[in-house]
């Protein structure tokens, strides 16, 4: 099936068409910029933004992948967790699409899309596999053994901040521009790993927290006497992030018997981490799969991907009335729908 997909859940507004897990164009507009000076994400002024970029967006994918409109035989939205005021423009958008294109319209959870970016391009989920989801919200392990069709197991989440939380925090106060993440990245490449031993927080067997290693992070800049050394504690502070998540993946591959990790969301764009994955991923004969980085970030084409996931399933279309849900809990790909078991 050839499948629309759109995403507004944060400060991203992309739209990407899907065909048979193949991504055959995608378009992205970022308010980025607009939330820059006040260190976080404007709800309204993201709101606003989705509003002027949704129907340029949506051209500029749709004559990026060669198709018309009509060709369309699914639309899939992002229908939560992310910010209300943002998930209702493209939800008002998806059921005005899939309305007058006369199609379903099926409702993403967002955290989903970010585990199908890997389909694209690499081919279906083995299953069963662990998933690491890295991103600004959250951070967690599952077990999946079809993303679709069946229930999602978390083993482990954060008992706080998420991975990429944490680089925000962390980068705004080393002062670093927002968002944290590739900003930490970029520098980091200048700097010692192993100047500053900061902690490396685990909860229970697969759980991770963050809120610790930040703080350390703010006690360290605090102490420290003359001019920090920027590089060197972001450096430092990438290692711990990047050494915690990828000891507990490969350790939660291993408890499970699975053979197969798949990193996605924002963070798995780092450098750092895409490395050490793969090297314990090779130690311990695990099969690492993490999508190209500008797919770990949000995008419409994960949603699309979804999308072409649950039609090609045969899952009934969500149901009119879909609406946003700002915390859903991932717990299925697909939101407003008849719940599969
Ligand atoms: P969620 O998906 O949990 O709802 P989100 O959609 O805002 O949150 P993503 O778009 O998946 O999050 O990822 C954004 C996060 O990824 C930000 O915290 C950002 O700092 C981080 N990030 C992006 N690129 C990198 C990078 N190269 N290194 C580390 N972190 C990164
Ligand atoms: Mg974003
Ligand atoms: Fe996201």
């Amino acid at each position: 099936p050839l499948v629309l997909g759109i995403e507004s859940s944060c400060d991203e507004t992309g739209v990407g068409l899907v065909r048979d897990g193949v991504l055959l164009g995608d378009a992205l507009a970022s308010s980025v910029d607009e939330h820059a000076r006040f260190g976080g994400v404007v709800p309204e002024i993201a709101a606003r933004a989705h509003l002027e970029a949704l129907v340029p967006m949506m051209k500029r994918a749709v004559s990026a992948a060669g198709v018309s409109l009509s060709d369309v035989d699914a639309v899939a939205v992002t229908a939560g967790p992310g910010l209300a005021s943002a998930l209702n423009v493209g939800l008002a958008a998806g059921k005005a699409y899939a309305t007058s294109l006369g199609v379903p319209l099926y409702g993403v959870h967002h955290l989903a899309g970010h585990a199908a970016a890997d389909v694209l391009g690499h081919g279906p989920l083995p299953s069963p596999c662990v998933v690491l989801i890295v991103s600004g919200g959250h951070t967690s392990l599952l077990l999946v053994e079809d993303l679709v069709r069946r229930p999602i197991r978390h083993i482990g989440d954060t008992a706080d901040d998420a991975a990429g939380e944490a680089f925000d925090k962390v980068a705004r106060l080393l002062g670093l521009p927002y968002p944290g993440g590739p900003a930490i990245g970029r520098i980091a490449e200048q700097g010692d790993p192993a100047a500053i031993a900061f902690p490396r927080a685990k909860v229970g067997d697969f759980g991770f927290s963050f809120s610790g290693l930040k703080t350390a992070v703010a006690r360290w800049v605090e102490r420290h006497d003359g001019p920090v050394p920027v590089a060197d504690v972001a450096a430092s502070f990438q290692e711990a992030v990047a050494d915690v998540l990828t000891a507990r993946a490969v350790a939660a591959c291993r408890a499970h018997g699975v053979t197969t990790l798949v990193v996605v969301g924002g963070v798995a764009a780092n450098g750092r981490l895409r490395d050490l994955a793969a090297k314990r991923c090779r130690e311990a004969g695990i099969e690492l799969r993490i999508p190209p980085p500008r797919l770990c970030t949000d995008n419409g084409a994960m949603i699309a991907a979804v999308g072409d996931l649950l039609v090609a399933a045969g899952a009934e279309p969500s149901r009119p009335d879909l609406s946003a849900d700002p915390s859903a809990v991932l717990t299925h790909a697909q939101l407003g729908g008849p719940i599969l078991v």
